[in-house]
């Protein structure tokens, strides 16, 4: 059952709606115009050389690592506490991930813990923009470039964010935006790569197209390539919905502000960490619960929050912990306390850009009452 007050929607407009039917009528559904016009758009509003628009968040991932040369024997330093696709990616090409535990206080990589965990098999940091919080990126790029190693920003939470001036997407070898319909731009399915490497934006465009070459025909295939194209309905919708970045951004600080108003003063309840509030793109809205709860006390909260129509999830359960990962990399409880101690006291509760003032208060109010439930 849908609740009453979902956890996330996209914003969609009349306009949208009426560009995305142009496309139809236009007869060009992929390798149009309008893939191109959205790559260059993003290329400009995060200042990298090059774009390449793929259907999702993870193939621009995967096209990402395979295009670094990661493969098997390769390690990748990355963080337990993300959207699974980030480890994920890693796994496609056979490398390994090598976990490093999050700062507790931006939810990041640890970057004081990036230096200890290089071996002479590592070629990368994957780091993540948790939540949409930059933090941290200026050091990763430092210690990559000291150790000689390839920075793939995972910006898929990011976007409009930035972090002393410089924009999310601008970070590292290569960035990635996903826009599934719950980030802050929507393309229903897409992604991009983003990146000032010639070599390595060419050889995206090419894997993403079943390894064709710009030069040859429809069946010159020079490389192995997947099917990673981003159709001309989703680009035309991204471009709209591009457009009206500035003010989607500034819409959900709106939310997040509102939330950070009512739930100031409610014991048991950490909010979500912001970096600069000038400069945050908000992606969900993440509380923590106190130390003294545990994870049942979180899921009896969730299960308590759904029975009075409030969306709310555990974003995220540690990545080195589920099932396939610990299967493969060995991985398990108690190897990164404070991504473990923050999986299981959070909860995501609703947030879109359409929310309103009585919504969150409503949410607030829901929260609280659950609260109280507990032991
Ligand atoms: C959304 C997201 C992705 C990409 O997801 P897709 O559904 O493949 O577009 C990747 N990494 C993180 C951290 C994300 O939140």
């Amino acid at each position: 059952m849908q609740p009453a007050i979902p956890l996330s929607g996209p914003d969609l407009t009349e306009d949208d709606i009426r560009a995305v039917a142009d496309v139809l009528r236009s007869g060009r559904l992929s390798l149009g115009p309008a893939l191109g016009r959205f790559e260059r758009r993003f290329a400009e509003l995060t200042g990298r050389e090059h774009a390449v628009g793929v259907n999702s968040g993870t193939s621009g991932l995967h096209l990402c690592v395979r295009a670094l040369g990661i493969g098997e024997g390769d390690e990748v330093i990355t963080t337990p506490f993300s959207f699974v696709a980030s480890t994920n990616c890693i796994l496609f090409e056979g490398a390994r991930p090598v976990f490093v535990d999050i700062d507790p206080e931006t939810y990041n990589l640890d970057p004081g813990l990036i230096d200890s965990a290089v071996t002479p098999r590592t070629k990368a940091i994957l780091a993540v923009e948790v939540f949409g919080n930059c933090a941290g990126f200026d050091e990763y790029e430092r210690i990559a470039r000291r150790h000689g190693l390839a920075l793939i920003e995972d910006s898929c939470e990011a976007l409009g964010g930035r972090l002393d001036g410089r924009p999310a997407g601008s970070f590292g070898q290569c960035s990635v935006f996903g826009f599934y319909p719950n980030k802050q731009i929507t393309t229903g399915e897409g992604g991009i790569v983003l990146t000032d490497d010639p070599q390595l934006a060419s050889l995206c465009r090419s894997m993403r197209n079943q390894g064709r070459s710009d030069e040859g025909g429809w069946l010159d295939h020079v490389r192995l390539g997947y099917n990673y194209r981003l159709s001309e309905i989703s680009a035309v919708l991204g471009e709209r919905q591009l457009a009206r970045l500035d003010e989607i951004v500034a819409r959900r600080r709106e939310v997040a502000e509102a939330y950070h108003a009512l739930l100031a003063d409610v014991e048991d309840v950490r909010l979500p960490p912001q970096g600069d509030p000038a400069w945050a793109s908000w992606f969900v809205y993440v509380v923590r619960l106190a130390d003294r709860y545990g994870r049942a006390d979180r899921d009896a909260l969730l299960a308590s929050l759904r029975r009075r129509g409030i969306g709310c999830r555990a974003y995220f359960p540690p990545i080195h912990l589920l099932p396939h990962i610990r299967a493969r990399c060995h991985t398990g409880e108690g190897e990164f306390p404070h991504a473990e101690r923050l999986a299981d006291r959070t909860v995501a509760l609703p947030f879109f850009n359409g929310l309103g003032a009585g919504h969150v208060a409503e949410v607030v109010d829901a929260l609280k009452a659950s609260l109280c439930e507990l032991p």
